[in-house]
Protein backbone atom coordinates (compact mmCIF):
# COMPACT_ATOMS: atom_id res chain seq x y z
CA UNK A 1 0.00 0.00 0.00
CA UNK A 2 2.27 2.68 -1.42
CA UNK A 3 -0.44 5.37 -1.08
CA UNK A 4 -0.73 4.73 2.55
CA UNK A 5 3.01 5.09 2.73
CA UNK A 6 3.52 8.22 1.12
CA UNK A 7 -0.41 9.44 3.29
CA UNK A 8 1.82 8.67 6.58
CA UNK A 9 4.82 10.52 5.58
CA UNK A 10 2.78 13.54 3.97
CA UNK A 11 1.27 13.78 8.17
CA UNK A 12 4.70 13.38 9.39
CA UNK A 13 5.41 16.50 7.38
CA UNK A 14 2.62 18.27 8.30
CA UNK A 15 2.95 17.95 11.91
CA UNK A 16 6.39 18.89 11.54
CA UNK A 17 5.68 22.15 9.40
CA UNK A 18 2.42 22.82 12.30
CA UNK A 19 5.20 22.77 15.11
CA UNK A 20 7.68 24.96 13.10
CA UNK A 21 4.93 27.59 12.32
CA UNK A 22 3.59 27.76 15.92
CA UNK A 23 7.55 27.94 17.29
CA UNK A 24 7.92 30.99 14.79
CA UNK A 25 4.28 32.41 16.06
CA UNK A 26 5.61 32.06 19.39
CA UNK A 27 8.87 33.73 18.63
CA UNK A 28 7.69 36.74 17.04
CA UNK A 29 4.99 37.55 19.59
CA UNK A 30 7.63 37.06 22.47
CA UNK A 31 7.58 40.30 24.18
CA UNK A 32 11.02 40.20 25.56
CA UNK A 33 12.49 42.36 22.72
CA UNK A 34 9.32 45.10 22.91
CA UNK A 35 9.57 44.69 26.56
CA UNK A 36 13.55 45.90 26.36
CA UNK A 37 12.76 48.26 23.77
CA UNK A 38 10.29 50.17 25.90
CA UNK A 39 12.71 50.10 28.96
CA UNK A 40 15.52 51.80 26.20
CA UNK A 41 13.01 54.38 25.02
CA UNK A 42 11.97 55.32 28.17
CA UNK A 43 15.88 55.43 29.88
CA UNK A 44 17.02 57.36 26.68
CA UNK A 45 13.54 59.95 27.79
CA UNK A 46 15.08 59.97 31.11
CA UNK A 47 18.15 61.10 29.85
CA UNK A 48 17.36 63.63 27.71
CA UNK A 49 15.11 65.19 31.08
CA UNK A 50 17.90 65.11 32.89
CA UNK A 51 20.26 66.90 30.74
CA UNK A 52 17.38 69.30 29.77
CA UNK A 53 17.44 70.08 33.68
CA UNK A 54 21.11 70.34 34.17
CA UNK A 55 21.47 72.73 30.91
CA UNK A 56 18.83 75.28 33.36
CA UNK A 57 20.54 74.90 36.34
CA UNK A 58 24.25 75.75 34.61
CA UNK A 59 22.51 78.61 33.16
CA UNK A 60 21.42 80.26 36.39
CA UNK A 61 25.07 79.04 37.40
CA UNK A 62 26.42 80.87 34.94
CA UNK A 63 23.55 84.22 35.60
CA UNK A 64 24.96 83.94 39.32
CA UNK A 65 28.81 83.98 38.39
CA UNK A 66 28.15 87.17 36.47
CA UNK A 67 25.86 88.61 39.31
CA UNK A 68 28.90 87.92 41.15
CA UNK A 69 30.96 89.92 39.28
CA UNK A 70 29.02 92.51 39.52
CA UNK A 71 28.60 92.90 43.17
CA UNK A 72 32.74 92.43 43.45
CA UNK A 73 33.18 95.30 41.29
CA UNK A 74 30.59 97.18 43.07
CA UNK A 75 32.27 96.66 46.79
CA UNK A 76 35.45 97.31 45.31
CA UNK A 77 34.27 100.66 44.39
CA UNK A 78 32.70 101.46 47.79
CA UNK A 79 35.66 100.29 49.14
CA UNK A 80 37.69 102.76 47.37
CA UNK A 81 35.43 105.44 47.72
CA UNK A 82 35.63 104.89 51.81
CA UNK A 83 38.88 104.61 51.69
CA UNK A 84 40.45 107.04 49.58
CA UNK A 85 39.26 109.49 52.44
CA UNK A 86 37.76 111.63 50.14
CA UNK A 87 34.06 111.70 51.94
CA UNK A 88 34.27 113.74 55.18
CA UNK A 89 30.22 113.96 55.02
CA UNK A 90 29.89 111.17 58.09
CA UNK A 91 25.85 110.51 57.05
CA UNK A 92 27.43 109.29 53.48
CA UNK A 93 30.42 107.46 55.31
CA UNK A 94 27.53 105.66 56.99
CA UNK A 95 25.50 104.99 53.33
CA UNK A 96 28.30 103.49 52.21
CA UNK A 97 29.40 101.37 54.76
CA UNK A 98 25.68 100.38 55.32
CA UNK A 99 26.00 99.57 51.46
CA UNK A 100 28.99 97.85 51.80
CA UNK A 101 27.38 95.52 54.34
CA UNK A 102 24.38 94.63 52.51
CA UNK A 103 26.31 93.91 49.39
CA UNK A 104 29.03 91.50 51.35
CA UNK A 105 25.79 89.56 52.60
CA UNK A 106 24.47 89.39 49.30
CA UNK A 107 27.77 88.22 47.73
CA UNK A 108 27.92 85.45 50.71
CA UNK A 109 24.54 84.12 49.49
CA UNK A 110 25.35 84.08 45.99
CA UNK A 111 28.20 82.10 46.72
CA UNK A 112 26.47 80.00 48.83
CA UNK A 113 23.99 79.50 45.55
CA UNK A 114 26.85 79.12 43.77
CA UNK A 115 28.26 76.28 45.57
CA UNK A 116 24.83 74.82 45.31
CA UNK A 117 24.39 75.06 41.52
CA UNK A 118 27.73 73.44 40.95
CA UNK A 119 27.31 70.15 43.63
CA UNK A 120 23.72 70.29 41.72
CA UNK A 121 25.39 70.26 38.51
CA UNK A 122 28.07 67.67 39.65
CA UNK A 123 25.36 65.45 40.98
CA UNK A 124 23.26 65.40 38.18
CA UNK A 125 26.57 64.75 36.00
CA UNK A 126 27.35 61.34 37.87
CA UNK A 127 23.56 60.30 37.73
CA UNK A 128 23.82 60.54 33.63
CA UNK A 129 27.03 58.33 33.73
CA UNK A 130 25.39 56.14 35.28
CA UNK A 131 22.23 55.86 33.47
CA UNK A 132 24.46 56.39 30.16
CA UNK A 133 26.33 52.79 31.49
CA UNK A 134 23.23 51.22 32.03
CA UNK A 135 21.71 52.25 28.61
CA UNK A 136 24.74 51.60 26.73
CA UNK A 137 24.34 48.02 29.01
CA UNK A 138 20.95 47.43 28.10
CA UNK A 139 21.33 48.55 24.23
CA UNK A 140 23.98 45.81 24.13
CA UNK A 141 22.37 42.95 25.77
CA UNK A 142 18.87 43.76 23.08
CA UNK A 143 20.96 43.75 20.16
CA UNK A 144 22.29 40.27 21.05
CA UNK A 145 18.75 38.87 22.30
CA UNK A 146 17.50 40.29 18.80
CA UNK A 147 20.52 39.03 16.58
CA UNK A 148 19.78 35.71 18.67
CA UNK A 149 15.94 36.03 17.96
CA UNK A 150 16.79 36.47 14.08
CA UNK A 151 19.11 32.81 14.04
CA UNK A 152 16.19 31.35 15.46
CA UNK A 153 13.37 33.14 13.28
CA UNK A 154 15.82 32.04 10.14
CA UNK A 155 16.56 28.37 11.06
CA UNK A 156 12.45 28.25 11.47
CA UNK A 157 11.70 29.61 8.57
CA UNK A 158 14.18 27.38 6.78
CA UNK A 159 12.79 24.40 8.22
CA UNK A 160 9.42 24.99 7.31
CA UNK A 161 10.54 25.63 3.62
CA UNK A 162 11.71 22.61 3.40
CA UNK A 163 8.82 20.84 5.20
CA UNK A 164 6.73 22.40 2.36
CA UNK A 165 8.96 21.39 -0.52
CA UNK A 166 8.44 17.88 1.12
CA UNK A 167 4.37 18.54 1.42
CA UNK A 168 4.58 19.39 -2.29
CA UNK A 169 6.82 16.52 -3.68
CA UNK A 170 5.40 13.51 -1.31
CA UNK A 171 1.76 15.32 -2.64
CA UNK A 172 2.43 15.31 -6.63
CA UNK A 173 3.47 11.24 -5.89
CA UNK A 174 -0.59 10.66 -4.47
CA UNK A 175 -3.77 10.25 -6.05
CA UNK A 176 -5.19 13.29 -7.00
CA UNK A 177 -8.80 12.00 -5.53
CA UNK A 178 -7.10 10.61 -2.04
CA UNK A 179 -5.67 13.76 -1.26
CA UNK A 180 -8.09 15.43 -1.42
CA UNK A 181 -10.13 13.46 1.01
CA UNK A 182 -7.35 12.57 2.88
CA UNK A 183 -6.89 16.76 3.41
CA UNK A 184 -10.54 17.56 4.18
CA UNK A 185 -10.33 14.82 6.88
CA UNK A 186 -7.18 16.83 7.93
CA UNK A 187 -8.89 19.48 7.68
CA UNK A 188 -11.96 18.42 9.97
CA UNK A 189 -10.25 16.45 12.25
CA UNK A 190 -6.70 18.12 12.48
CA UNK A 191 -5.23 14.54 11.64
CA UNK A 192 -5.86 12.30 8.76
CA UNK A 193 -4.30 9.41 9.77
CA UNK A 194 -4.85 6.93 12.60
CA UNK A 195 -2.76 4.35 13.76
CA UNK A 196 -5.01 1.35 15.78
CA UNK A 197 -3.76 0.35 18.51
CA UNK A 198 -5.12 -3.17 20.32
CA UNK A 199 -7.91 -2.96 18.01
CA UNK A 200 -8.62 0.74 18.72
CA UNK A 201 -8.31 3.65 16.75
CA UNK A 202 -6.24 6.02 18.25
CA UNK A 203 -8.14 9.04 16.38
CA UNK A 204 -11.30 8.64 18.31
CA UNK A 205 -10.68 5.99 21.01
CA UNK A 206 -13.40 3.84 19.49
CA UNK A 207 -13.43 -0.43 18.40
CA UNK A 208 -12.91 -1.33 15.51
CA UNK A 209 -14.46 -4.21 14.44
CA UNK A 210 -12.38 -7.52 13.45
CA UNK A 211 -13.43 -7.62 9.80
CA UNK A 212 -12.08 -4.23 8.94
CA UNK A 213 -9.19 -4.94 11.12
CA UNK A 214 -8.47 -8.12 8.62
CA UNK A 215 -8.85 -5.82 5.69
CA UNK A 216 -6.58 -3.70 7.28
CA UNK A 217 -3.92 -6.54 7.63
CA UNK A 218 -4.36 -7.78 3.90
CA UNK A 219 -2.58 -3.88 2.90
CA UNK A 220 -4.68 -4.27 -0.24
CA UNK A 221 -7.16 -1.36 0.20
CA UNK A 222 -7.27 1.86 2.30
CA UNK A 223 -9.54 1.15 5.34
CA UNK A 224 -11.07 4.20 7.01
CA UNK A 225 -12.15 4.39 10.69
CA UNK A 226 -16.10 3.71 10.59
CA UNK A 227 -16.61 6.35 13.99
CA UNK A 228 -13.78 9.65 12.80
CA UNK A 229 -13.55 8.92 9.31
CA UNK A 230 -9.54 8.94 9.54
CA UNK A 231 -7.55 6.37 7.06
CA UNK A 232 -6.57 3.57 9.61
CA UNK A 233 -2.66 2.33 9.44
CA UNK A 234 -0.94 0.07 11.53
CA UNK A 235 1.81 1.25 14.12
ZN1 LIG B 1 -11.57 6.68 14.57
Amino acid sequence: MEQLDLLRNLEEHHNSLKVYQKELFNLKNDSMVNKTEEKILDTEEKLSRLKFSQEKIKDRLKQSNTRLKDYNFKIEEIENNLYKGQITDLKQLEYLNDEKDKLKEIISDTETEIIEFMDEVENIDEELLTIESFLEDIKDKNNKLKSKYRDLEEDLKDKIKSEEDEIIALESKIDVNLLNKYNMIRKNKRTGIAEVKDTICSGCNMLIPTVLIDRLNNRKELIYCECCGRILCKP
